[in-house]
């Protein structure tokens, strides 16, 4: 079968791998407190103790080392905290052994888990997950790159080949990518459908790219070890700091990675900074 990567030509000497949400595009504030977090309030009735558990899902799919994290497993998170502090949830045992032993989180095969155990929990979860995507869909389009992005995109696309390497929807991914007019700095526009970020990344080496000249650039946790698993180089771009990042990123990380000069002193520093910015 061809596929996206049969397609792809190395042009430049070094390549720079870009996250999407929450690193160039500032769509995950506005998803996780106006979709996934009132949704789930909804689902479960959880007004009572709402602020409190509103707060702990932002803590731990924004704020804390567990970014990023999909949106199931960061679901029974939640729920195993509130319940630890005596806010039950009916049959949640079913929803953590399936977050648990599942081989892939998706509303499928939630569908096949439900088929066979007729579970509670993973109904509600089912029924939440596509509020949660109605509620997305109906978002108004006014979602923005953060500052410097378009900037360095520019920038950056003169002196290295760049490619976006993100877990998003491909649809909603080309979307925003070309309402911005940003897909002609790029490469390559990979989505949840070209496959994993780490997946993604060790294609792109096979295109003939040195592994220290391959710069991953993400805001979470995962898309360091995606890096980290395939030996290249990361870059965090820092939660409520993203701006800076991007311009550190153009004046001072490329010009380091382009003579040399981003070493493994260099990685370490950068990689502790990111950690320490997560709670
Ligand atoms: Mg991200």
């Amino acid at each position: 079968m061809a596929n996206i990567f049969d397609k792809y030509e190395k042009t430049q000497e070094f390549l720079i791998c870009i996250d999407s949400d929450g690193c160039a595009m500032n769509t995950m504030e506005i998803k996780h407190r106006r979709c996934f977090a009132p949704e789930m309030i909804k689902t479960w009735n959880l007004y009572e103790k709402e602020d409190y558990i509103l707060n702990l899902w932002y803590d731990i799919n924004l704020y804390t080392k567990t970014r990023g994290i999909n949106r199931f497993k960061g679901l029974a998170e939640t729920f195993k905290i509130i319940s630890n502090e005596g806010i039950e949830i009916d049959d949640l045992d079913s929803l953590v052994n399936w977050v648990e032993t599942t081989n892939e989180l998706s509303n499928k095969s939630l569908e096949r888990e439900i088929e066979k155990t007729n579970s509670k929990a993973l109904k509600m979860a089912y029924e939440w997950s596509l509020n949660v995507n109605k509620s997305i869909e109906q978002l108004p389009k006014g979602d923005e790159p953060f500052e410097n992005v378009k900037e360095g995109l520019e920038t950056l696309s003169k002196l290295v080949d760049v490619a976006v390497v993100s877990s998003a929807n491909g649809e909603a991914l080309d979307d925003e990518w070309n309402r911005h007019n940003f897909v002609r700095h790029l490469k390559a526009l990979l989505g949840q459908e070209a496959g994993t970020k780490q997946y993604c990344i060790s294609e792109l080496k096979k295109k003939g790219y040195d592994e220290k000249k391959i710069l991953m650039v993400g805001d979470a946790p995962g898309d360091l070890q995606a890096a980290k698993n395939n030996n290249v180089n990361f870059y965090p771009i820092l939660v409520n700091k993203e701006g800076y990042s991007w311009k550190r990123l153009v004046n001072e990380v490329v010009p380091k990675l382009m003579n040399g000069t981003f070493d493994e002193a260099y990685q370490n520093q950068l990689i502790k900074e990111f950690n320490d910015s997560l709670k």
